[in-house]
């Protein structure tokens, strides 16, 4: 049997919970010109060094949202980090299925990326 892909139902938990967004370089690069800013003042304002000292993490709000996160709609859907488009389907973790409201459907009524 197949894997089912899950569908996003856009509750934004997973915008909620505290931990790193992780960016990279060119996705920087991405954001950064979506937002209409210089790379070095967005990295400034936006991001900060990961835990692990191995690259960047986007920064979060005081109660632990991401800083793109308005309401329940990420400001920077259109470019935002593979992080947030590949979860729960690319990774997910022990007991995500709590948190987050995705629900299956069949592979194939899965949108192409
Ligand atoms: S970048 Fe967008 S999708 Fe990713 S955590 Fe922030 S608000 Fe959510
Ligand atoms: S927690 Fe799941 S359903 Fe909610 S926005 Fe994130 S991926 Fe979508």
């Amino acid at each position: 049997m197949s894997k089912p892909f899950y569908q996003c139902q856009r509750c934004a938990n997973c915008c909620k919970w505290p931990g790193e967004v992780v960016v990279t370089e060119e996705e920087v690069v991405s954001i950064a010109s979506n937002l209409g800013l210089p790379v070095i003042e967005f990295t400034a304002l936006y991001t900060k060094v990961r835990a692990n000292r191995q690259g960047l993490t986007l920064v979060e709000k005081a109660n632990h949202e991401c800083v793109f996160l308005e309401g329940t709609d990420c400001t920077i859907n259109t470019v935002k980090p593979a992080q947030c488009r590949g979860f729960p389907n690319t990774w997910n973790f022990p007991g995500w299925r709590q948190v987050c409201e995705a629900i299956p459907i069949e592979p194939d009524a899965a949108p192409h990326a």
